[in-house]
């Protein structure tokens, strides 16, 4: 038996019939096009004769097991006796309801990163598989659908061979905005892999056991950032804080659209923290690792995760998590920012 602490069993009928997994290359992420609640009632309807993944993650960071990881789960075609597959929900609730006929799918949340975090670290550790992200599909590690579709990352030597991922050629799954993310989510597992026999027990309640969360308004600003130079960006009129450390862990995450950012240009982002007291001089005295990205020509898009636990200020002063950005460009410019976190 291999299922997972901590995550709702689900595990449809029959699993036997599945067969044995042959060997564990890896994770493969994936969208469902929908919600948790709609492909559980897809899967259990079909039990195993249908096509369906090991775990689904929900809007809100619930965990489903519908296969044990002992056994097959189809969701990667030829590629299925190889890799543990996780579907996430994509669709209505938070998500809204947007147009599935393209690459419109929209970024993983906070607390679905969480939840895949806790999946990838969990699998790789029972499974022996190294927490890197795949370069190509015949690597070990974390990959994603699109890299097994004919039509797409496919290469057309793979096609027929267990690194087929999809019978249906130029499948996007799970969609640009998703994929920029995986780095982060990787780097997030490798920490999370290298912590966990010092971290606390995850509470029954929240995602890691956190219980605050806040969803930012989005802040739709003119920023101008100074080439070569870090600045801390404001999150709302006036303000740069996202929340005021009190030693407990947090899950900090920010989407930046960024205009002016030509194509051989870079912007990177990372989290700080500084130490404030009013009247007094700011300092900063925490700086967390930078992810790095290149402009698009029109609008740059960025979504950058963070796990991390700060003490409390002290003799009167406070850390407070803050974000900031560098550029090479002259010309870029961050013309809105949303920043949510999880705590607690
Ligand atoms: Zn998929």
């Amino acid at each position: 038996m291999a299922i997972m602490p901590g995550a709702v069993n689900k595990l449809l009928a029959n699993q036997a019939r599945q067969g044995l997994m042959k060997s564990y290359q890896g994770v493969c992420l994936h969208t469902m096009v929908g919600s948790l609640a709609g492909t559980d009632s897809m899967f259990e309807k079909d039990g195993t004769v249908g096509t369906e993944s090991h775990f689904g993650v929900g809007e809100h960071g619930e965990i489903y097991q519908w296969v044990d990881t002992k056994y097959t789960a189809d969701a990667n075609y030829l590629g299925s006796g190889h890799v543990i597959s996780i579907e996430t929900a994509d669709y209505g609730g938070s998500f809204g309801r947007w147009n599935t006929a393209g690459d419109n799918v929209p970024y993983w949340n906070a607390a679905q990163i969480a939840a895949i975090v806790k999946i990838i670290v969990w699998a790789c550790t029972n499974h022996d598989i190294p927490i890197q992200q795949m370069k190509t599909v015949r690597d070990r590690g974390i990959g994603y659908h699109a890299m097994g579709v004919p039509g797409n990352e496919l290469p057309n030597s793979l096609r027929g061979t267990r690194y087929q991922w999809s019978k249906y050629a130029g499948k996007v799954c799970p969609g640009k905005n998703r994929i920029s993310q995986i780095p982060e989510i990787v780097r997030l597992a490798q920490g999370g892999a290298a912590s966990s026999d010092t971290a606390p027990a995850p509470k029954k309640e929240g995602i890691l056991g956190m219980t605050k969360y806040s969803g930012g308004k989005i802040y739709k600003a003119l920023q101008a950032l100074t080439r070569g130079k870090w600045k801390s960006l404001y999150i709302g009129k006036g303000s740069m804080s996202i929340l005021t450390c009190d030693g407990s862990p947090y899950l900090a995450q920010v989407y930046l659209t960024v205009t002016g950012l030509k194509p051989d240009e870079t912007i990177q982002v990372r989290f700080i923290t500084a130490s404030y007291k009013k009247g007094t001089t700011t300092k900063n005295n925490g700086y967390y690792a930078k992810q790095e990205q290149h402009g698009s020509g029109g609008g740059t898009y960025i979504s950058h995760t963070q796990i991390g636990k700060t003490s409390k200020g002290k003799n009167g002063r406070s850390n407070r998590l803050r974000v900031q950005a560098w550029t090479d460009s002259k010309t870029a410019k961050i013309t809105s920012i949303q920043t949510k976190f999880l705590k607690g």
